[in-house]
Order: structure tokens, then C-alpha cells, then sequence
């Protein structure tokens, strides 16, 4: 603990002191318990294990100049892990249990919020799960819902530096009417492939078009994608994308900074107009991207230099970051201050 070198933590699972869970049974849920253990014991027949009803969510915890702790729009992530537990039939976890869940957890896990400045941060990872026995197929009626948490350092390990995607043509991560717009385990099983195709062929992650017709820019692998065109920003209009808190905020930014936020249809062809195009998640906020390598019809877009992100992503990204850090005001009530 004493040596954690925070200037170069991976994004990866770190073990920390304390994780806290909450079960949900005989329809209602029960006491915030802490635990100081990484397993949880688990019924064989858990829907979870067999019929993918698991959520998840992701944000952080972020050490300002003044040493305080500050966790960025956990309120969100409450409303979309609801979301995500009724679209796979889970009981949702109220936002109040959801709150002292995370509150908790960072708080008895403090002295691994990383040092301002470092670049590193805490991840917080909020997991709801059937764990209720089920071999038929239905909804459990027993849920665990749990939080860890572990300090980061950046997702990419390119930090803010341009990296390369790669239009996947050959798989779908989820279907028009599916479960892209929920934060579920199934549309990652669903994507492994194609990632781990795309890191293998020299690509951070690959880029996912609309199931039906193919045409439309959908997800960039576990995140959200934009396109900037002199003053305007886009992102895809789709069911079956993730509702990216990131994205949410970035459009909010761009739009305080004057331009004009368009969520639409992207065809791929319009990816020759746009001036610089990133994706964007908690994990890494922006990833610019400096080439789309389209697999199957060897079509190449490039943007920046590999050396550098465009004026635009960067200004976003260095924006929200210091809101986050407590750098800036914050204007839009995003932060929330953990009393120590
Ligand atoms: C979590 C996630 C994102 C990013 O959402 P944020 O709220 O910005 O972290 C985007 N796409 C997918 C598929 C995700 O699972």
C-alpha cells in the first residue's frame, strides 16, 4: 500500500480493503453489509451465471488540489443501473441504497483515491446480480447488488493519445430491439470477439456499425463515439447504444463552448467529412482517434497525427477533466464532495 506507484497503475483490478453488498430477498432489499473479502458465494443456478441477468455500472473518485474527494455525476449511474436492472427483469436498487453503496465504499477505502495530479483515479464498480436460483428461464428472485472499488490509471494505455479502430463488419455487439442500451454483461460477451480480433491486428478496439442496416456508426467498442466538423458535434442517434454519461456531458461542454451538439445517424461515408472523431467513456473520458480502418472494404479514414488529438477533443477533454478534479467551477452541479 505504502508504494503504490500511482503515475503508472494499469486500468485493472486492484485489490483494496473493503467492498460493501446489499441482497435483495423476499422482495425487499436488506442492510448495507462491508465485507473484506473478493468472493462472494454463490448459488450454482444463479440466473446470473446462466441466463445473464447481471448490470454493471462504472465512475470514479477524483482527489482535488484541496485533498477532497469528489465523485462525478454518481446520480447518473444510479438512474442507469435502474434502467439496466428493468430491461433484464432485476429489483432495482434505490438510488438512496445505490448512494450509501458508493459513499461507503470509497469512504472505507479512501487511502486508495489517487493523489491529485497523478493521473490516476478510483474506479468504482457497482454490480447487481440474479442470485437467486432459476434453471428454468425466469427472472431470479433473489439479487445481490455489490460495489468495489480499486484505483486506475488511465483506460488506453496511450493515455490521450490518438489510436486506431476498426470497423467490424462481420459481428454485431447488440441487435436493434436488444440490450445495447443497457449496461449488461451480455452485450460484452457479445463484443469480445471483435475487440480481441481488432488488438490482435494492431487496433484499440473495434468500431461497431448498426446491426440492420449496416450502415450507421453504432458503438466504439465499450464506448460511445463522436465526430467534430467546424462547429459541430456528432454522435449516433441509436437504440442500441449505451447512453454514455460521458458523451452526455461532453455534449453539455460543446455546447457551453458555442457549437451546435447533433445526435443522429452517422453513415459511414460521412467519416471522411469529420475534422477530428473520438470515443468516449468514464474510463478514458476521450480516446481521439487518428485512423478507422474499414476491415472489409480496406477503406482508410485518418485524422490527426498519431502524435496528437485535434483542438477540439482536446478542449473538451481537458474541460471536463478539471471540472472532475475540482479545477473549474462547477457550473452544471456535476460533482458531489465526499465528507471524510
Ligand atoms: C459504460 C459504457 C459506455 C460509456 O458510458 P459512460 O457513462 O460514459 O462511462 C459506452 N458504451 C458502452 C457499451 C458502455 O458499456
Amino acid at each position: 500500500m505504502d508504494n503504490i506507484n500511482w503515475g503508472a497503475l494499469p486500468f485493472a483490478y486492484f485489490k483494496t480493503d473493503y467492498n460493501v453488498r446489499c441482497y435483495y430477498r423476499d422482495g425487499k432489499w436488506g442492510d448495507l453489509e462491508v465485507s473484506d473479502s473478493e468472493y462472494i458465494n454463490l448459488h450454482m443456478a444463479a440466473t446470473c451465471l446462466h441466463y445473464g441477468q447481471e448490470a454493471f455500472e462504472g465512475l470514479k473518485a477524483f482527489r482535488g488540489k484541496d485533498d477532497k474527494i469528489r465523485l462525478f455525476r454518481w446520480d447518473e449511474n444510479a438512474l442507469r443501473m435502474q434502467s439496466s436492472a428493468r430491461g433484464v427483469l432485476m429489483a432495482e436498487p434505490p438510488i438512496e441504497l445505490f448512494r450509501d453503496a458508493v459513499f461507503t465504499a470509497v469512504k472505507l477505502n479512501s487511502k486508495y483515491v489517487p493523489p491529485y495530479g497523478s493521473g490516476a483515479s478510483l474506479y468504482i464498480r457497482p454490480l447487481l446480480i440474479g442470485s437467486g436460483p432459476q434453471v428454468g428461464v425466469k427472472p431470479a428472485t433473489e439479487y445481490l447488488f455489490m460495489v468495489f472499488v480499486g484505483p486506475v490509471g488511465p483506460y488506453f494505455k496511450e493515455g490521450f493519445n490518438p489510436v486506431k479502430m476498426q470497423i467490424a463488419r462481420d459481428y454485431d455487439r447488440a441487435a436493434p430491439l436488444g440490450t445495447g442500451h443497457y449496461k449488461v454483461g451480455g452485450n460484452y460477451a457479445a463484443s469480445l470477439a471483435a475487440g480481441q480480433r481488432a488488438h490482435a491486428e494492431g487496433y484499440a478496439s473495434a468500431l461497431f456499425l448498426d446491426a440492420r442496416d449496416k450502415k450507421y456508426i453504432d458503438e466504439a467498442g465499450p464506448a460511445n463515439f463522436f465526430g467534430i466538423k467546424g462547429n459541430l458535434y456528432v454522435t449516433p442517434a441509436s437504440a442500441s447504444i449505451l447512453p454514455s454519461i460521458t458523451n452526455k456531458s461532453l455534449m453539455t461542454l460543446a455546447q457551453d463552448l458555442g457549437m451546435t451538439v447533433e445526435r443522429r445517424h452517422i453513415t459511414v461515408e460521412e467519416l471522411e467529412d469529420f475534422e477530428e472523431v473520438g470515443a468516449c467513456g468514464t474510463a478514458a473520458v476521450i480516446s481521439p482517434i487518428c485512423e478507422i480502418h474499414d476491415r472489409e472494404t480496406g477503406r482508410k479514414f485518418s485524422y490527426c497525427s498519431p502524435k496528437g488529438a485535434g483542438p477540439v477533443s482536446t478542449r473538451l477533454y481537458r474541460k471536463l477533466q478539471a471540472i472532475q478534479m475540482g479545477d473549474e467551477p462547477d457550473i452544471h452541479q456535476w460533482v458531489t464532495i465526499l465528507e471524510e
